[in-house]
């Protein structure tokens, strides 16, 4: 890249570059990109004060996304006066919502910049160091952004890789179709060629990224569907495993089912939020679907792929949700048996529908649901990992254990993470194992 180069000119050894991440894969992935980016002018600093560039990375999904930023950025004021050379951006989600705004409540900030904007990063940090005042980058893009393929740093087993990006769906609780703009596919020779890299550096496994990644394609000329690109993806000698997150109950199509039955490729585990368990939330939530297509695309799936493993997402306590329609997500939780979930309370995003919305439960009551519901899921959990005494399971292994560093660790193509005693001598990262 040309600003890649640029930055290297006059330096006489690489700065430090410390990315803190909020928020979800895709931040991660984003993250990564940047990492990408400064490969070649940038070492990883281990911490902010190793760094002569520190860029934050930011979520507006988390509560109150606004003050956890400026108190991040609290804490770098004094670094920076110990420092003055040292650049501060901030990019993601709240950046791409508060623009310029966040250069003018804090003198931390050299420059911020959007999700749309990331290829632009080295010339916001180009223009600084020349003396320039702080810079701002949020436009939206009509087509996908390019930024340099691969990762940088040491080869990982599963890979992210993002196929699409934006959502048109407008969820009325959910800021991302703002922050992140409209929805655009990734043209597939793109994702083909990133995931070939990531193959040739040791990677076996793919979680591709989207909003609502089985809306992928409609926008492509010719048209892909996104049971296509898995089908194509999994033709990719290397690659042992695809996963995906996450499908929107909306998106699936007929051949949806078949797909998943027949790519031994694609893992046997279906993240599909849920959301609520009432047609009357649901339509509140503007989730475009019924309590009875939800549970019916999950018969299909369970009839076609008996072992296969269903997590979700949960809003409790969203406005106007009463009694009964809590005991309709509890029913679908009794009739599903998710593997998992993440719950969560409801809690108003600025800048959605959901927050001009009267509330109506109660925080306490809030609480109380959530609990109930994850109490009762934790049983089912248990319960699920039982069933696997007994059975024999393909794990992809990944490496030492992070929990315990004696053991190895891998995952079951249902997403199940499993500890093994690396006295195995076989074991290696990246091997698939038999394991009773
Ligand atoms: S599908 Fe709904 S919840 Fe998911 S990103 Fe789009 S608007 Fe947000």
């Amino acid at each position: 890249m040309q600003e890649e180069t640029d930055l290297n000119i006059g330096q006489a050894a690489r700065q430090g570059l410390y990315i803190q991440t909020f928020g979800c894969q895709m931040n991660e992935y984003d993250s990564q990109k940047l990492a990408k980016i400064f490969e070649s002018s940038h070492f990883e600093a281990k911490s902010p004060d190793q760094a002569d560039l520190i860029i934050i990375n930011t979520c507006s999904v988390r509560e109150k996304p606004e003050q956890k930023l400026y108190s991040e950025l609290g804490k770098l004021a004094e670094l920076k006066r110990a420092r003055p050379g040292l650049l501060v951006g901030v990019g993601g989600c709240v950046a791409q919502q508060e623009g310029s705004r966040i250069i003018k409540r804090s003198k931390v900030v050299d420059f911020v910049f959007g999700t749309h904007n990331l290829s632009l990063v080295p010339s916001l940090v180009k223009a600084r160091r020349s003396g320039l005042p702080p810079q701002v980058a949020v436009d939206y893009r009509d087509g996908w952004e390019e930024l340099p393929l691969g990762f940088k740093g040491s080869s990982k087993i599963s890979v992210f890789v993002s196929i699409s990006r934006g959502c048109n769906k407008n969820c009325t609780y959910c800021i991302v179709p703002v922050t992140r703009g409209k929805e655009v596919s990734r043209p597939f020779h793109e994702i083909e060629r990133e995931l070939r890299i990531a193959i040739h550096r040791g990677a076996r496994e793919v979680v591709l990224l989207g909003q609502t990644v089985n809306s992928y394609g409609r926008d492509l000329t010719p048209r892909v569907t996104f049971s296509e690109l898995l089908l194509r993806l999994s033709k990719i000698e290397g690659l042992e495993r695809i996963r995906f997150t996450s499908p929107h109950p909306q998106e699936i199509r007929s051949d949806f089912v078949e797909m998943m039955a027949g790519t031994p490729k694609v893992c046997r585990h279906v993240h599909m939020p849920l959301q609520s368990g009432s047609n009357v939330i649901l339509k509140a939530m503007n989730r475009n679907y019924r309590r009875e297509r939800y549970l019916d695309i999950i018969a299909s799936l369970k009839e076609a792929i008996p072992d296969i493993s269903i997590t979700t997402d949960v809003i409790v306590g969203f406005p106007g949700e009463s009694e009964s329609d809590f005991e309709q997500t509890m029913d679908i939780l009794e009739q599903v048996r998710f593997d998992s979930s993440y719950s969560f309370m409801f809690s108003a995003r600025p800048g959605t529908r959901a927050a001009a919305m009267e509330e109506t439960v109660p925080e306490q009551e809030k609480l109380r649901r959530l609990q109930h519901f994850q109490r009762r899921q934790d049983q089912i959990t248990s319960e699920s990992l039982n069933s696997w005494v007994g059975r024999t399971g393909e794990i992809l292994l990944d490496g030492p254990s992070s929990s315990d560093p004696s053991c190895f660790q891998g995952r079951l193509s249902q997403n199940i993470l499993v500890n093994l005693q690396s006295a195995h001598s076989s074991l290696r990262a990246g091997n698939q194992h038999r394991q009773d």
